[in-house]
């Protein structure tokens, strides 16, 4: 005989599922995604025997953390909302299906803003699973289960179906999201680190076969738990989220500032392990909404009509934001490079510091004239270290002809620059170079130009130069965890192999701490020692494919404390369309205010100099609630300047709040009474030194904090924070950028024939 199913068995077999489900949760956290649920035909063959429900248990996915174990992504509990429209189906009364089919198609629609037709299909479809929406909240499915009880007497509950799973959440949004990368749909791997360690992270599914007797009335049933699923293993980076943030912070400032058209990426690496502290891609996304696009983007794509288009520019645009530019893309690295012809000029014995190297403005390779940046007629005769200091292309093409090409390419190789550099991520670009260099390869390469290598790459070849030689593996997972915090995996810094001589590196960091001081002055951090290069490189394949001349890439890697290096930090802008485009105008700086940020968090106290510590900012000290004597005291002895406002006789509100970092010789507004707050006119603070700025800003009232290299008393502000004109409370803090124009890095190509 066989037996139909009717709705009171339905009926059971969602209350049993639902036991099985809640049974499980008790015994272990892990939830329960249905892969199979009998189907039509299967189910009345079986109904009379035993009905089999396989199950998956998906294992919990683990967790990122930071390098101080900070949350980076963890996941929550989420629902899967599905119909049984088979249960419908097999109603006999026609009109009550109807019924519950509408009723159902409105609730839920309502209640997960999705289309009522779209709901009501899906009841009709000849199924017993059928997934509505995946990853629902909390809140909604508390909703969900009240809508169910007010149609109580429609039985809702033995058609609609609740999955316990999870969703990924990244609290932090969007820090670090082109190094994290995001999940999909059912939480696999789809970017950066969730998709490069996907199987660590995913864990071991288990599985479940639950079995009931379809015949019995007195609801007997048991289940039997065939495979527990193995939660999934947690990353420790090596990505410390205070170093991110600050990455993050002074590259979109720049991008701003310099217009740059093309993203940006910076890279603040450990240049002994290759541990990556920071890495920062402008134009990046939201991992919680990753097919979100910025507003801007998202403004492009409407604009398009034609449907195909909108979705040829909608994934463009995806794949853009998505896209790690320190690691998947390549540029030709420029003067920056030339870190690599003097080490290897010096390991091999061809040239000490002080060898002499002389440009008369042009040199000819092979009946090829490389013109030098300087157009005064040249550098003159320069050594080693100012020829670097200097940029100088024909002192570079002169010690790249001391080398030759089989002992260039030889340390080509050495220096990991003809193959990846392993970093875990995803999408990890191969750089491409000329196999065979003729003289005038030769004489191009020694200063950067005809051949591409990523961002990754180019920094991991400076931290060589300084750690004393050895090659790293620049990396991001520290180590990988079990639930139980046990370390199942940690890295080691086994690959590590000399590439030049302790004593080469020596030198490489006395001549580039002589670059910073003399050459590329912005990267100069108060406080510290630092050695660096800039580089500023013509984008040659796009002009030759666009005609469009002003293409650059302005970079610059840092390395501080130089005499005893720990972190190294490379700035790229890609396209820059402002006034400036020089490496040393546009990305030293950044750099420069990275360190300053970062290097008293890592701990190095800074060492001023007498004229430095008449250009340091000062904490504001809270004197709220204090007499106004002590007050003025207090802030006198900061050597901040104060103004009164009110009669009374305790601070009852101060401008700039406690804690505010405003310059040397600043003023604080004490108010001793209820007041409004009075105000100033923020007067023009560009083009001015930084004493002429203070005397600005004391005559209007506002306060300044300086950001960049005041290397010198001749140093000019470029930019402020807030624009003049603007009315701000008195004693306003308002950030003027400076930098030394007169240290850009000028070695484009300037080639001709
Ligand atoms: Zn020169």
């Amino acid at each position: 005989m066989s037996v139909r199913p009717n709705k009171q068995m339905l009926k059971r077999a969602v209350i049993v599922m639902v036991l099985v489900v809640l049974c499980l949760t008790l015994v272990s956290t892990t939830s329960l995604v249905k892969i199979m649920i009998v189907n039509g035909e299967e189910y009345q063959a079986k109904a009379s025997e035993q009905q089999l429900y396989d199950s998956l248990i998906s294992a919990p996915r683990g967790d990122i953390y930071d390098s101080n174990m900070n949350l980076l992504a963890t996941s929550s509990p989420a629902w899967t909302v599905y119909l049984t429209p088979n249960g419908i189906n097999k109603l006999d009364d026609k009109s009550e299906a109807e019924e519950i089919r509408k009723t159902i198609a409105e609730g839920l629609s309502s209640i997960l803003g999705m289309e009522y037709d779209e709901i009501y299909e899906l009841s009709q479809k000849e199924s017993y699973y059928v997934i509505v929406k995946k990853k629902i909240e909390q809140e909604t499915v508390d909703t969900i289960r009240q809508w169910i009880l007010d149609n109580e007497k429609l039985e809702i509950a033995s058609y609609i179906g609740l999955d316990e799973t999870t969703k990924r959440y990244y609290p932090n949004d969007s820090l670090a999201s082109t190094v994290l990368g995001f999940v999909g749909d059912d939480n696999q791997g789809l970017a950066g680190l969730e998709s490069y360690y996907d199987n660590e992270l995913t864990g071991v599914a288990g599985r479940v076969v639950a079995a009931k007797n379809a015949k019995g009335t007195d609801m007997r049933f048991s289940y039997e738990k065939v495979e527990e699923a193995k939660q999934g293993n947690s990353l420790v980076l090596t990505l410390d989220s205070y170093v991110q943030y600050v990455c993050e912070k002074y590259l979109d400032i720049a991008v701003e500032q310099e217009q740059i058209q093309e993203r940006g990426a910076v890279i603040a690496m450990n240049v002994n392990t290759g541990a990556i502290l920071g890495m920062a891609v402008s134009g990046d996304f939201n991992p919680n909404e990753p097919f979100a696009l910025s507003a801007e983007d998202q403004a492009t794509v409407d604009a398009i009509t034609n449907e195909e288009e909108k979705s040829a520019k909608r994934s463009e645009l995806l794949n853009r934001q998505w896209r790690n530019k320190a690691v998947s893309d390549t540029y030709e690295p420029g003067s920056v490079f030339k870190i690599f012809t003097a080490a290897v000029a010096l390991e091999e014995n061809l040239v000490t510091a002080n060898s002499t190297f002389t440009c008369n403005h042009s040199y000819i390779v092979a009946g090829r004239t490389y013109h030098c940046h300087d157009k005064k007629g040249g550098h003159g005769t320069q050594t080693l270290q100012q020829s670097i200091s200097n940029s100088c292309n024909p002192a570079f093409i002169q010690i790249g002809q001391l080398i030759g090409v089989d002992t260039f390419s030889k340390y080509f190789s050495a220096f990991n620059l003809t193959g990846k550099t392993g970093i875990d991520l995803p999408g990890e670009a191969s750089p491409y170079y000329h196999e065979e260099r003729g003289p005038t390869e030769l004489a191009s390469s020694s200063f950067g130009q005809t051949f591409n290598i990523t961002p990754i790459q180019m920094i991991s070849l400076a931290a060589t130069a300084v750690n004393g030689g050895y090659s790293v593996t620049p990396h991001l997972v520290d180590k990988i965890i079990d639930s139980d915090n046990n370390v199942i995996e940690s890295f080691l810094n086994e690959n590590r192999k000399q590439v030049i001589s302790e004593t080469t590196s020596a030198t490489m960091r006395t001549m580039l701490e002589y670059v910073v001081e003399n050459g590329a002055k912005n990267g100069i951090v108060s406080g510290y020692r630092v050695g660096g290069k800039t580089g500023t490189s013509q984008k040659m394949s796009k002009i030759l494919s666009t005609g469009n001349s002003h293409l650059y890439i302005g970079s610059y890697v840092g390395i501080a404390p130089i005499d005893d290096p720990e972190i190294a930090v490379f700035v790229m802008l890609d396209e820059p369309a402002g006034a400036n485009y020089y490496g040393g105008l546009i990305s030293a700086p950044v750099g420069s205010k990275i360190m300053t940020d970062i290097l008293p968090y890592m701990g190095y106290e800074p060492q001023y100099t007498d004229e430095e510590l008449e250009k340091i900012s000062v904490s504001v000290p809270d004197v709220t609630g204090e007499e106004i004597s002590a007050a003025k005291t207090r802030i006198n002895s900061l050597k901040l300047s104060y103004k009164v406002i009110g009669s009374g006789e305790t601070v009852v509100k101060q401008l700039p709040e406690a804690g505010s970092s405003v310059y040397n010789g600043g003023m604080v507004i004490l108010y001793t009474e209820e007041t409004e707050s009075q105000t100033a006119t923020v007067p023009n603070l560009i083009g001015l030194t930084a004493s002429e700025v203070n005397s600005a800003a004391a005559t209007a009232g506002i306060n300044v904090e300086f950001s960049g290299s005041i290397s010198s008393n001749t140093v000019l502000s470029y930019d402020q924070d807030i624009k003049a004109g603007e009315t701000v409370s008195l004693g306003q803090i308002v950030t003027v950028y400076f930098r030394d124009e007169a240290s850009a890095d000028m070695a484009e190509t300037d080639v001709s024939e």
